[in-house]
């Protein structure tokens, strides 16, 4: 065990973010590239399996081998500059889920990364409400600066018109595609130009007037002119920087670059690090906070992987540690039951391979081999004053199918299996209130696969399921409720306690029904 100097020296020392974007903006390329600067060397295009088919190291169970996806936010770790940097990948696409919500639960900033021939796309903005809600500090990549995109200013209007959220830009690109020279940087006073390390100076110095100091060529080019123009509106009628703001996500500082030609990115990280948050206290239940400098460990479960190693049948939770230090073979408490528990059997892991961690501290995730023992959102902490942290939060379902088993006489399996699961988290169960048929939501329809997946090799129990689409679900008042309300437009099903909800077939249905019950209140979380 360290002492507590060293380990105030270690947590202080850890950055854990999460990159947020919509498919193809980015991250993969902009996580590599970081990967890179941390000295983790590897192979352009092993962090995503997709790209290379590359899955001869992972034993990731067979749904990610056969889609050549990973269904983990998987995690990665490097250092950097003096910081343990710790990247929570969150799947994008058809791979989105409730876990990719619930890792954003595990992380202490996030970076953006925003395609800038698109804007803000739709998962970006997803992920973003997540992130604004736990009101953790988040940084914006503006990328593909190498090809023809928005202009700048439009695009930091867009961001903070659609997310709601001031943004301060610490650089400006000088033009753009073919026409990209560099980029203005407003927050370090240099311009940073676009052209490889060999082929000379990489960064000009500027004036008290902000302008390049000396004779240079890019001060004949018109761009120049116009950026230096642009440069004043942003300083003068744009916002201030403020450190206060950041830190709890009021404000976001824009970066723009390439991740591709690994054009700005060097620069983000350099500022990301000197802004984003280590590790700080984490709430519990009873609205006391848990500082993470302290003797005591305690940590929380965000995720859990089943059958990573279909050998083995194995199953991993991912823990967030809150507070203190890890050791491996160290006992601790699961709140939830009291047991103790020796956490022997622990990794850590890479995007292609994941080894045994012997020692981690608040800030870090460990993965915990399982053999049933934890649930989502359970908290784990030694010593005598027991520790449970505040719940995680259900993230409302938008996809819904009907699910039957396809042998009815293997009913057994199938309610266990459905159980087992529901409670785990990977799917939220319903029931329609009439015919009792069972009904699963998910944010994602790769929730759905990985349910009927499991089902079948974890319960031997197939099932049937029919897809429903997507529903708007909002819970109702059980003392408002008049059966008569549903409609085919309205289904009225029930949750797991058994509270009451309509499922609108789209949001017209739902203001239809408003406009008849307007005395009815609709409710988008129970
Ligand atoms: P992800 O889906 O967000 O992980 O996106 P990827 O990192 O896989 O990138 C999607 C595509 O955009 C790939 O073909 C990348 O090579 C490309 N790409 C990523 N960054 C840049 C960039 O800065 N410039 C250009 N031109 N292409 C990029």
């Amino acid at each position: 065990m360290m002492d507590e100097k060293k380990l105030k020296e270690e947590i202080e020392k850890r950055r854990t973010f999460a990159i947020i974007s919509h498919p193809d903006a980015g991250k993969t390329t902009i996580t590599e590239q970081l990967l890179l600067f941390g000295g983790v060397v590897r192979q352009a295009g092993t962090v995503k399996g997709k790209k290379t088919g590359n899955f001869a190291k992972s034993d990731w169970m067979e749904i990610e081998k056969k889609r050549g996806i990973s269904v983990t936010s998987s995690v990665m770790q490097f250092d950097y500059a003096g910081k343990r940097i710790n990247i929570l990948d969150t799947p994008g696409h058809e791979d989105f889920s409730e876990d990719t919500y619930r890792t954003l639960m595990a992380v202490d900033s996030a970076v953006m990364v925003i395609d800038s021939a698109k804007g803000i796309e739709p998962q970006t903005k997803k992920l973003f409400q997540i992130c604004k809600m736990r009101g953790i500090p988040i940084f914006t990549f503006m990328n593909k600066l190498d090809r023809d995109g928005r202009e700048p200013l439009d695009l930091i209007g867009e961001l903070e018109d659609t997310l709601g959220i001031e943004a301060y830009p610490m650089n400006w690109p000088i033009g753009m595609g073919k026409g990209l020279k560099g980029l203005y940087d407003i927050y370090n006073n240099r311009i940073e130009l676009y052209q490889r390390e060999d082929q000379g100076e990489n960064f000009l110095e500027l004036d008290e007037n902000g302008e390049i100091k000396g004779d240079h060529p890019l001060k004949e080019e018109s761009i120049y002119q116009q950026v230096l123009e642009e440069v004043d509106l942003v300083k003068n009628a744009g916002n201030e920087f403020d450190e206060a703001k950041i830190a709890r996500g009021d404000l976001t500082p824009v970066f723009f670059g390439s991740a591709l030609t690994n054009f700005g990115v060097k620069t983000f990280l350099d500022a990301y690090l000197k802004y984003a948050p280590a590790p700080s206290a984490h709430k519990t239940v009873n609205g006391t906070e848990i500082e993470p400098v302290q003797k005591q460990f305690s940590g929380f479960i965000f995720k859990i992987q089943a059958n990573m190693n279909p050998n083995h049948r194995d199953r991993i939770a991912f823990v967030r540690i809150c507070s203190g230090e890890f050791d491996r073979g160290m006992d601790v408490f699961l709140q939830r039951t009291g047991k103790k528990i020796r956490l022997s059997n622990s990794t850590q892991f890479m995007a292609d391979s994941r080894e045994t961690v012997e020692n981690a501290v608040a800030g870090d995730i460990i993965g915990l081999y399982d053999t049933g023992n934890f649930q989502i959102g359970d908290t784990i902490y030694t010593g005598k004053k027991a520790v449970q942290f505040e719940k995680l939060p259900q993230f409302t379902p938008e996809l819904f199918v009907k699910v039957s088993p396809k042998n009815v006489m293997k009913q057994k399996s199938y309610h266990k299996g459905i159980q087992q699961l529901v409670q785990e988290g990977a799917v939220q169960l319903y029931r329609s209130y009439t015919t009792n048929d069972y009904i699963l939501g998910a944010v994602g329809q790769l929730q759905f696969e990985v349910f009927q997946f499991r089902m079948k090799n974890e319960y031997n129990s197939e099932v049937v399921m029919t897809p429903m689409g997507h529903k708007i679900a909002r819970w109702i008042d059980p003392e408002q409720l008049d059966e008569k309300m549903s409609s085919s437009r309205n289904l009225l099903v029930k949750d797991r306690q058994d509270q009451p909800l309509f499922l609108f077939e789209n949001e017209f249905a739902e203001r239809w029904f408003e406009d008849k019950y307007p005395d009815v209140k609709l409710t988008a979380k129970l």
